[in-house]
């Protein structure tokens, strides 16, 4: 039997308790489990090796007689070969605790030798375990929310029998290194929740993530926390509450006043708790943040519109009851917003809106409400003042205290706001009435851009109405053929010939009849109908052109035509004009389109390219209110334009004594040394034109030759001019 002494120490490793027989029973080995009858049964009472088991098996009595019986026989079947294993549960089912066993019993066989290995093992562990999980579970099953951590505290004690528990929760934001109890069972009752600081004590170690247990000498493993002496602490278990991303969010204690056998069932059960309750915190978090989000603004912290809104009805019920409790609502906009944005990337804007957030606190009474209104948008609400000049000074001392920069890393950033001020009034009947007319006065002082601050009255409110019923009636006005085009010739300020013409759009309102380009062009950009708007002008223009050209038999009559930005960088802007221009018959050489500056600062290699094939098409391109934009001087040479219309606020400083004309002269100077022709806009008056003509700029237009004119006005002027 030297060959199973071999496997002695293998035996001997195992907890349970293992014996070999062979195929009459008799045993061969027994591991020191089994000889120190480790779990207390009369399987392993008495027995050694040599004995037969069988024969042991008949000489029990009591409560495991019958396991006896049932063990015996398997044996013989397994020693029969009628089966090659077997497992019998004792005293496991309807967690009775009395002696609980399992045992295995299983056939071994090697060359010829055959025998059976048996192995028992005591289950009184396990199914502990099992109660206690199955009582924690069954208490803590219906239970959610708040309720849930009391639950799970009080059937985590009664169920582990231990002193105490606790559910705690970190405290991110304010103090990493601190918690507060969501939950705690004191020995008889619920404790009070409180909030303590982690260091030194046993909880230091859980809450970086690392479950621990200390069965005994807590205090001594612990001196410095004084909490444990309180409690009388002798063991403790404790594991973090992590969720799916990682995120440490809490933690799950128990402690109890007396040692604990080793900790670890009380470890497996809390770690099987730990994944429910950290749901459960994840679950109220984001109820809380939904709560929050409903009334705050997440980057900053301050109020939302919807609570802004609040606090502005209730001023305004205050007001309403007692006309004395004045107050006034700020809409503030910040200026260049986006060009942080879209030049530092959101990041930095995020802090610049943290930064201006925490300026304007400084400026503000505890009393006023600062709110977030999204974007770049803020709001404040100033109640209690007796004067407009409590508002206004307020808005001179915001504008004050952004003066200064914002350093958002490593860039400094200058700002300011527009802001717009409304003041309570009888006849305001909410709180977006008050808010849209501090908007609607923001508005205008974004505009002027001079005060940045400005104060709502009801003619603002009448100049936004109108342009709302306007913007209602653009819509639809060219589909209703309300278009016209005016044209204003261009004359050649040496002979006097004409040269040709520019076309400017009118709109004939049905009610408020003609609308100058000044009002509705910008209204066609925003709303994209300068895009129909603009091909249908084109298409006008060159039918027009080409009836005059045959009229007069002057093929020397050119036409010029104002191209928006977005109709510039419309990608079939060259099919279409050549399009228009087979349709029509016309030569792509008598037409000049008219851009801006503005265009030129976009994408200036598109740009470029789009120039360049206007130019190959033929088409003549004026560069149009020269000196307003901005033009770089350095490129203009690398452009391929044909002329500088000189814008006419520059030709109209030009006095009638021929004085101011120091900008008309640097442009044509310029002009000429570029090889570009010059056509200066809005001449007036015959002291205009004298210096022009001595400056020897070319070509000009304006109400000295002709207002723009309609069709037929233009044709019978043509006809007394050509003639
Ligand atoms: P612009 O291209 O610079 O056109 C010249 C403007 O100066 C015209 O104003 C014209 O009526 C005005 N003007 C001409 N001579 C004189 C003068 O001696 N004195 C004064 N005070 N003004 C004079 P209008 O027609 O109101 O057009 C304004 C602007 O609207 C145009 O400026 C042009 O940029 C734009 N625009 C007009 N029609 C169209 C169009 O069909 N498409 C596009 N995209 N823009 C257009
Ligand atoms: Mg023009
Ligand atoms: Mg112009």
């Amino acid at each position: 039997m030297e060959y199973f002494q071999l496997f002695q120490p293998i035996f001997d490793a195992f907890d349970s308790q293992v014996a070999l027989i062979d195929r009459e029973g008799k045993i061969i080995a027994l591991n020191q489990a089994w000889k120190n009858n480790s779990i207390n049964s009369g399987f392993s009472k008495n027995t050694s090796i040599g004995d037969n088991y069988l024969n042991v098996c008949k000489t029990i009595v009591g409560s495991e007689a019958e396991l006896a019986r049932k063990i015996a026989t398997e044996i013989k079947a397994i020693a029969r070969s009628e089966k090659t294993e077997s497992r019998l549960n004792h005293n496991s089912e309807n967690f009775k605790l009395e002696n609980p066993l399992v045992i295995h019993i299983k056939q071994v066989k090697q060359d010829n030798w055959f025998g059976v290995l048996i192995i028992q093992e005591n289950m009184t562990k396990q199914m502990q375990t099992e109660i206690s999980l199955r009582s924690v579970v069954e208490g803590t099953a219906a239970v959610t929310g708040k309720d849930f951590f009391y639950s799970l505290v009080y059937h985590l004690t009664c169920a582990l029998s231990v002193s105490y528990a606790f559910v705690t929760e970190c405290l991110e934001k304010t103090s990493p290194e601190r918690v507060c109890t969501l939950a705690f069972w004191c020995k008889e009752d619920f404790g009070e929740n409180f909030e303590y600081a982690i260091a030194n004590t046993p909880c230091e170690q859980v809450i970086a993530g690392i479950s621990c247990h200390y069965p005994r000498k807590l205090r001594t493993i612990f001196p410095l926390d004084h909490d444990l002496a309180k409690l009388n602490a002798e063991s403790y278990v404790g594991v973090p509450l992590v969720n799916s991303s990682g995120t440490i969010l809490g933690h799950l204690v128990v402690i109890d006043e007396r040692p604990m056998e080793d900790g670890s069932t009380e470890l497996s059960i809390l770690k099987i708790f730990a994944a429910r309750a950290t749901a459960e915190l994840e679950r109220q978090k984001a109820e809380r943040q939904l709560a929050y989000d409903a009334l705050y603004d997440r980057l900053t912290d301050l109020p939302n519109r919807n609570l802004l809104s609040n606090h502005l009805n209730r001023a305004l019920e205050k007001y309403r009851r007692d006309p004395n409790r004045k107050f006034a609502v700020f809409f503030l906009d910040l200026n260049r917003f986006k060009y942080v944005n879209d030049s530092l990337g959101h990041k930095s804007g995020d802090l610049l809106l943290v930064g201006i957030a925490q300026r304007l606190k400084t400026c503000l009474r505890a009393s006023d409400i600062l709110a977030r209104l999204g974007g770049d948008e803020f709001a404040i609400l100033l109640e209690d003042i007796q004067t407009l000049c409590e508002a206004t000074k307020l808005a001179e001392r915001i504008q004050q205290s952004l003066k200064s920069p914002f350093h958002l890393g490593i860039h400094e950033v200058f700002t300011s706001v527009s802001i717009g001020i409304a003041f309570s009034e009888p006849e305001i009947n909410s709180s977006e009435d008050l808010l849209r007319n501090a908007d609607i006065a923001m508005y205008k002082a974004k505009a002027l851009g001079i005060t940045n601050y400005e104060l709502f009255d009801e003619s603002l409110h009448t100049q936004v109405a109108n342009r709302l019923s306007l913007e209602t009636d653009f819509h639809h006005s060219l589909d209703r053929g309300e278009f016209r085009l005016h044209y204003q010739p261009i004359v050649s300020l040496v002979d006097g010939r004409v040269a040709g013409f520019e076309a400017l759009s009118r709109w004939k309102h049905p009610q408020r009849g003609y609308v100058s380009p000044g009002e509705f062009i910008t209204l066609a950009e925003e709303t994209g109908m300068i895009i129909p708007l603009g091909w249908w002008v084109l298409q006008e223009v060159c039918y027009q052109l080409k009836e005059w050209q045959l009229q007069f038999n002057n093929f020397n009559l050119t036409i010029a035509v104002n191209i928006s930005q977005k109709q510039f960088s419309q990608p079939n802007l060259i099919d279409s004009l050549i399009q228009i221009l087979q349709t029509t018959g016309l030569e792509p050489q008598s037409l000049q389109l008219e851009i801006t500056e503005s265009l030129l600062m976009q994408d200036v290699k598109t740009t470029m390219e789009t120039l360049r094939q206007l130019k190959v098409l033929g088409c003549g391109l004026h560069l149009d209110d020269f000196g307003t934009g901005y033009s770089s001087l350095s490129y203009l040479h690398s452009l391929p334009i044909d002329s500088l219309k000189i814008d006419r606020s520059f030709v109209q400083a030009i006095d009638s004594k021929g004085n101011n004309s120091e900008i008309v002269e640097a442009i044509v100077m310029m002009a000429k040394s570029l090889g570009l022709k010059v056509i200066a806009e809005g001449i007036e008056t015959k002291a205009q034109l004298a210096k022009l003509q001595t400056l020897q700029c070319l070509y000009g237009q304006g109400y000295l030759f002709s207002k723009p004119l309609n069709p037929n006005s233009l044709f019978n002027w043509l006809v007394t001019r050509l003639s």
